[in-house]
């Protein structure tokens, strides 16, 4: 963990002064690593933001090209982009922001044969994707490697959020043993400013985790509702019988 600079004292200054924040947990954001996995509505935020708190090692993995429909939430992206690498405007976007930041930008989406490596780069997973197979994919690689994973989700105006430590909290397959019915594969709705909103909240919850500073959403869940701004949050429990976190 290294010590911070002066000019890194300066540029957080402002969140060093949170109290039980500090220098300690700047070092230890300084220290610490995620993968991001997708950086689009709402993993982009939380990669944009995970670089601006200063996070020393970002992985960020997105596939595919820049389509048109992507630009009402993909804020890492720019107009001029349709039909190039979402790849290259996502490093050149956080690298805008914060060109200190150890950054990685795989242009490909997780799948069983790479999720293992990628996982195993970094401290902690913020799980983004649109889909419940990507998503079930990283879950089985952060519970074969004891890593904490920020899940969070969002359908139309709803959001979810939790963070799964295996072996501590419940995992995803615990939560969901089959995708949730809301989910029929891409194309649901999206409103960017709220996946953009749970893109912050889970940049939060990676940051808590990755200082100690705070009271992550272990073993809680946190549901949203932002056409009603209704927030609830309920314990979730563990499934003895999991196929993927029951044995540990
Ligand atoms: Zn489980």
């Amino acid at each position: 963990m290294g010590d911070l600079s002066e000019r890194e004292r300066a540029k957080y200054r402002r969140q060093i002064m949170i109290p039980g924040f500090g220098e300690e947990a700047q070092r230890r954001l300084k220290g610490a690593s995620a993968l991001v996995t997708r950086a689009g509505g709402l993993g982009g935020p939380v990669a944009l933001y995970l670089a601006a708190a200063g996070i020393g090692k970002l992985v960020v993995a997105h596939g595919g090209t820049l389509t048109p429909s992507n630009l009402n939430r993909q804020i890492l992206m720019t107009h001029d982009w349709v039909g190039k690498p979402r790849a290259d405007k996502i490093r050149e976007s956080i690298l805008r922001l914060n060109p200190e930041v150890d950054l990685t930008v795989i242009a490909e989406d997780a799948h069983a044969d790479n999720a293992a490596a990628w996982v195993a780069q970094v401290d902690l997973v913020c799980d983004c994707p649109p889909t419940f197979e990507e998503r079930f994919v990283l879950n089985e690689a952060v519970v074969a490697q004891r890593k904490p994973m920020v899940e969070a989700a969002m359908n139309s105006m709803e959001a979810y959020l939790t963070v799964i430590v295996p072996g501590e909290t419940p995992c995803l397959k615990c939560l969901y043993p089959e995708a949730p019915p809301w989910w029929s594969g891409r194309g649901f709705p999206v409103l960017g400013a709220v996946s953009g909103a749970l893109g912050c909240l889970a940049a939060i919850e990676a940051i808590k985790v990755l200082t100690g500073f705070g009271q992550p959403l272990k073993g809680q869940m946190l549901v949203f509702d932002t056409e009603t701004q209704d927030y609830r949050k309920f314990a979730v429990q563990r499934r003895a019988d999991c196929p993927v976190c029951g044995g540990l």
